[in-house]
């Protein structure tokens, strides 16, 4: 069910069957020139693939113009309100914004902004969101929220269409995930246009990002959803990272290395934790992707239950043993993980080069 239709942005696909693209929001306020190329910096690292900036206000186009030259990452600018900043977006090389033609009052300014974006090949995100749903729409859809966020996409996919513009991205996002699925599970039966997802305000630390993976993964799982943010009280990596381990828990993307490590139970051998981190340690900063390794509490259960990783480790009475697609290879003490192990994992990951 992931959209027909694709979009491109800064030479990457968006729909169609393309990945399912990670996005993130720039915390740094866009006066701040310096700290938002230093920002981006760290996302481009951490896989971000569309980078949004709210650009609130005319007289920073220069930043913006700034930012998009130095940026790696195609940078889709938010705007609110006032049609002119997004004609002023465009001029800057962004190659994407996002707006709500529902609150630009000016017609005719609506149309000036899609025939630049026409002419400069720059995508619109249009969408709505929990927090903006007016009286009428919750009217018209009699009260059934996920109904109203659908109306409301509508309503401004209508602006585009009659403009013959088709060049969108869509999304419906709501504080709470039974609205978000059903309001996305009902636009993906509805569209064929990209849709973008995500839980709006989840909050932060663990419970903003289990909320995030309850509602996006309801939807991936399903074949739901082209673009996704993860939105969280907190740092934008952080937000890119927890998106990504969605996507890898789920089989849809395969970037980095994942790193499997056991619950613990009365048969463990070794700190499982503190294991886990010495090989973190030793991982590269910029891992190849699709590695799996595990840190295993035994080698009763550690190695068969971790039979597919790559390379694992498990704790022994004597220290511990490691494997490779679950047979074992090598044993040693536990101070000597780091000597044992770095040769096993420069062989399948080529580091240190
Ligand atoms: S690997 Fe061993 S220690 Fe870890 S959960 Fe399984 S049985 Fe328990």
């Amino acid at each position: 069910m992931q959209s027909g239709r694709s979009v491109e942005i800064g030479g990457m696909r968006f729909g169609g069957g393309a990945p399912v693209r990670v996005e993130s929001m720039l915390k740094t306020p866009l006066q701040d020139l310096d700290g938002c190329i230093s920002e981006l910096g760290v996302l481009k690292k951490s896989g971000c693939e569309l980078a949004r900036a709210a650009f609130p206000d005319d007289a920073l186009s220069a930043h913006l113009k700034r930012l998009v030259a130095a940026s790696d990452v195609p940078i889709m600018a938010d705007i609110h309100f006032n049609h002119r900043y997004a004609l002023s977006a465009i001029d800057c090389g962004v190659g994407s914004i996002r707006i709500n033609p529902g609150n630009m009052t000016d017609r005719a300014g609506i149309a000036s902004v899609i025939s630049a974006a026409a002419a400069n090949n720059v995508v619109i995100r249009i969408g709505s969101n929990g927090g903006s749903l007016n009286k009428r729409q919750l009217e018209a859809s009699g009260g059934d929220r996920p109904m109203a966020l659908v109306l409301a996409v509508e309503e401004q996919l209508r602006v585009m269409t009659d403009a013959g513009f088709g060049n969108v991205i869509i999304s419906a996002k709501s504080s709470s995930v039974p609205e978000t699925v059903r309001a996305n599970f009902i636009l993906s039966k509805r569209h064929s246009y990209p849709l973008h997802i995500g839980i709006t305000e989840a909050g932060g630390g663990i419970s903003g990002a289990v909320k995030s993976a309850a509602g996006l993964g309801i939807l991936l799982a399903q074949g739901i959803g082209d673009t996704m943010r993860v939105s969280l009280t907190g740092d934008s990596a952080t937000e890119v990272a927890i998106a990504y381990d969605i996507l890898r828990s789920l089989g849809l993307r395969r970037r980095g290395i994942n790193l499997i490590s056991c619950p613990c139970c009365g048969r463990r051998r070794v700190d499982v934790g503190s294991l886990v981190e010495r090989v973190k340690a030793m991982l590269p900063e910029n891992p190849p992707d699709g590695i799996s390794i595990a840190v295993m509490g035994c080698e009763v259960n550690g190695p068969r239950e971790a039979a597919s990783a790559d390379l694992g480790i498990a704790g022994t009475g004597a220290g511990f043993v490691l494997f490779k697609k679950g047979k074992a290879v090598a044993s040693g003490k536990i101070e000597e993980m780091e000597r044992i192990l770095a040769p096993q994992l420069a062989q399948i990951t080529g580091w240190p080069r």
